[in-house]
């Protein structure tokens, strides 16, 4: 089994409401992500204008490794604005559920069959490859799926993009759709899959589980609403739940994840998987002397996979043998009694304080307990 990563965090990242990348910014995020071995990006929609367009060219002009997909609608208009601006592939996109095709559209299946028909056929004339993007995939007929992704083929797509646009599936619909599509037809499926419940990650690996050739990504998640599957997630998931290797270095995640968060103005929660500031962060007393005792006891996968390190931090929570190594860690060999005197200052710093002693914190304890210890 096989995954390409197309990571569109420089076109549906975006598009989230309040985000706007600069050029340098853009730029600096498609090196980044072509550097960490992102085999292909969208990055961008030719038609929002001349500007657009410029950042498009330049980011084709770095001779990146990574193919380059831009974005459009399935309208004349935004074909037209994609030639010539130097990416490998454009996504035309169309609404196929029914609900959409009425009541955004105001039109019928067979108006969008002919306009994939023509609209395919001219952008091919163009000498582009195309990718036929279906909005609303996941409320469309499945035997309406299956007639669009034969007129797409027969009009020279190489790609169907599933969109579950509102992040509707779950895994075991996302598979069972996915495996119909596969089953009858050879073309590339991408699986483009939305946050809102929380199962964008679970959707995209149960789509590739299905057959889906590609999954669309975003870093840290970043997208419309709840945001798209996030790049780390996937390609972790990928690999240590189905050893499918999609051939991103994972080292470089810490790095783009603040590229992002930075351009993008939307922080990163510190528990959110992987890029988190505090995923490999240990308090809990049995969890520190679990791993002290043997790293296994309490590691799924290495941080330094993706370019981290446990840390063993101090609070409520913590016992005598994390206190006495933190202290070991600065030069102080603590005797029991002071372990348990100092863990009882800790305490009522983490409750008062909500956070974790710095160091100059844990030299003050000290003092204050041998001095103690030493009266009493
Ligand atoms: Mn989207």
């Amino acid at each position: 089994m096989n995954a390409i990563i197309n990571d569109v965090t420089l076109r549906d990242g975006e598009q989230t409401a309040g985000v706007a990348f600069n050029a340098e910014e853009k730029i600096a995020i498609a090196r980044a992500l072509a550097d960490s071995g992102v085999a292909e990006m969208e990055i961008g929609i030719p038609i929002l204008g001349a500007e657009e367009r410029e950042i498009i060219r330049s980011i084709a002009g770095l001779g990146l490794s990574s193919g380059l997909m831009v974005w459009g609608r399935m309208h004349q208009d935004d074909l037209v604005s994609c030639v010539g601006c130097g990416a490998d592939i454009v996504n035309l996109s169309i609404p196929v559920s029914d609900i959409q095709i009425s009541h955004k559209l105001g039109r019928d299946r067979k108006w969008v069959l002919r306009s994939i028909t023509r609209h395919v056929r001219e952008a091919r004339e163009y000498g582009m490859e195309v990718s036929v993007g279906g909005e609303d995939a996941s409320r469309a007929d499945l035997d309406f799926l299956r007639e669009v992704i034969g007129t797409a083929q027969m009009a020279g797509a190489r790609r169907f993009r599933f969109a579950d646009t509102l992040g509707l599936l779950d895994p075991f619909s996302t598979f069972e759709r996915i495996r119909k599509l596969r089953t009858e037809s050879d073309i590339e499926i991408e699986i483009h899959a939305h946050d809102d419940l929380g199962l964008a990650t679970a959707n995209t690996l149960a789509a590739i589980l299905a057959g889906a050739t590609h999954a669309n990504t975003t870093v840290n998640g970043l997208g419309e609403r709840a945001g798209n599957a996030p790049l780390e997630e996937v390609v972790m998931g990928l690999r240590h739940l189905y050893g499918i290797e999609t051939g991103i270095d994972c080292r470089s995640f810490p790095e783009i994840s603040l590229l992002v968060a930075a351009a993008s103005g939307r922080p990163v929660p510190a528990n959110k998987s992987i890029v988190g500031d505090s995923v490999f962060s240990h308090e809990a007393g049995i969890h520190v002397d679990g791993l002290l005792k043997n790293i296994a006891n309490y590691q799924g996968f290495d941080p330094a996979e993706v370019g981290r390190e446990h840390r063993l931090v101090l609070g409520k929570h913590s016992g005598s043998k994390a206190v006495m190594d933190a202290y070991g860690k600065m030069g102080i060999v603590l005797t029991d009694p002071e372990a348990r005197s100092i863990l009882v200052r800790i305490r009522d710093h983490a409750v008062a304080n909500k956070k974790t002693p710095a160091s100059s914190d844990l030299e003050r304890f000290y003092l204050e307990t041998s001095s103690c210890l030493a009266a009493g």
